[in-house]
């Protein structure tokens, strides 16, 4: 779908312009709620982006996603609200009136996932997150936003989880890998934000048997769909949510901040993005 002068359109600005399943989503949804709009890729490279971002809508557009390498002086550029503001990264940015706001939708994204997946999730006190890069920052501080107990940070360079673990607050402690046998068996959540297990990466090497049977299993990567902690959580007859339904629940409130209804993420276009995935 092609945006028409009068139609609203957005865009994903990154650098370089990586293939992204984004505009598929959105051009499904816009098609789907018989909306007029447009959402297009833009190759930004950082010495042009604070022109491109403070004047986003002279560029047509009536907001943005924002990829790598952006997304933190995207924050710097735009009014963040709490969840971007901790995050310390946007990835969705709209206007309200003039103002140019930005959020993290990672935050929502990896959370309205587990609450579709694997309903009553929340009643764990405990729970483990591997990785302390960016995307477990949006989920730590999703799981504290939502009143789990205890957050678990695991992370191979224990100081980047200490420093994490302090800028959250709430009761995120800061573990070291040797750490996780012990604090398995009382994880009702174990969620893995590390590369490990995506193709070409080594595997994750951990024993899910561990965990308490009604334990939840989610993966953030999702190339492949089915990693190998999932296929094992599933084996072992635990719930799991995947990266591909966290990609998808985080596109929501972007077209809906920039095309004024709020999509639902259904199995129609599951099944489509993951076509596109098994092709490329
Ligand atoms: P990042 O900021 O680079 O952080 C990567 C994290 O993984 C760090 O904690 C890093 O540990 C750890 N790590 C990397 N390689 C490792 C290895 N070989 N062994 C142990 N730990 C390792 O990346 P990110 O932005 O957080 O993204 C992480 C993953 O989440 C990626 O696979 C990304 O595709 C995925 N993701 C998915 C979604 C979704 O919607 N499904 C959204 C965001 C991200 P150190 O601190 O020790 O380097």
């Amino acid at each position: 779908m092609t945006a028409s002068r009068k139609s609203p359109a957005a865009c994903l600005i990154g650098w370089p312009a990586a293939h992204s399943r984004s505009p598929l989503i959105h051009h499904y949804w816009l098609r789907k709620l018989d909306l007029m709009g447009g959402y297009s890729i833009e190759a930004v490279p950082p010495e042009g982006l604070a022109e491109f971002v403070l004047h986003l809508s002279s560029h047509g557009f009536v907001g943005a996603n924002v990829t790598i390498p952006h997304k933190e002086r995207a924050l710097s550029l735009s009014l963040p609200d709490a969840r971007a503001a901790a995050v310390g990264a946007a990835n969705t940015l709209w206007y309200e009136g003039s103002q140019l706001r930005s959020t993290n939708t990672d935050v929502e994204g990896f959370i309205n996932n587990l609450d579709a997946c694997a309903p009553g999730w929340e009643a764990t006190k405990d729970a483990l997150v591997l990785g302390a890069g960016g995307a477990s920052r949006a989920v730590a501080y999703g799981l504290i936003e939502r009143g789990i107990r205890r957050v678990h940070l695991v992370n191979r360079t224990l100081p980047r989880a200490r420093v994490l673990a302090d800028q959250l607050g709430g009761d995120v402690r800061a573990v070291p890998w040797a750490a996780v046998v012990d604090l398995l068996p009382r994880a009702g959540l174990l969620v893995n934000t590390t590369p490990l297990g995506m193709h070409g990466q080594r595997p994750l090497e951990i024993d899910i048997s561990l965990l308490p049977p009604d334990a939840v299993v989610s993966d953030l990567v999702y190339v492949p769909l089915r990693t190998p902690l999932l296929a094992a959580a599933q084996a072992r007859g635990l719930r799991t949510a995947d990266g591909l339904g966290m990609l998808l629940h985080q596109a929501v409130r972007g077209f809906e901040l920039w095309f004024g209804k709020r999509p639902e993420v259904t199995a129609e276009l599951r099944a489509l993005v993951e076509a596109d995935l098994a092709k490329h």
